[in-house]
């Protein structure tokens, strides 16, 4: 009888209650911080369209989705590695997790 191995992957030991979304480390790491804004400030600048905007969770730097044009979101993530972004359209709580590249 010998259970699993030593690598039982964090990930697995974190399985939600209702097991339907796999836990995510980068969103349980976060504290997360409020919007610091209503639009994509590099949009509004640039006088771009968005279609969605997200917050960041990491700092409340709020940039627009990867279903935008310029996808300042991500932008944000490559510049910043913060992982897990917030969306700010009305509804369920929707997160975004830039390092599974799944929603969390
Ligand atoms: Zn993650
Ligand atoms: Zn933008
Ligand atoms: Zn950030």
């Amino acid at each position: 009888m010998v259970p699993h191995g030593p690598s039982v992957d964090l990930d697995a030991r974190r399985a939600s209650p209702n097991g339907a979304t796999p836990r995510c480390g980068h969103l349980d790491a976060c504290e997360p911080v409020p919007p610091g804004s209503a639009v994509c400030r590099e949009c509004t600048a640039a006088g771009t369209e968005w279609a969605d905007l997200v917050a960041c969770l990491s700092c409340g730097w709020v940039a627009c989705s990867d279903d935008s044009p310029e996808r300042h979101a991500y932008a944000h993530y490559e510049e910043t590695d913060h992982p897990v972004a917030r969306a700010l359209r009305p509804g369920p709580v929707w997160n975004w997790c830039y390092v599974h590249r799944r929603p969390v």
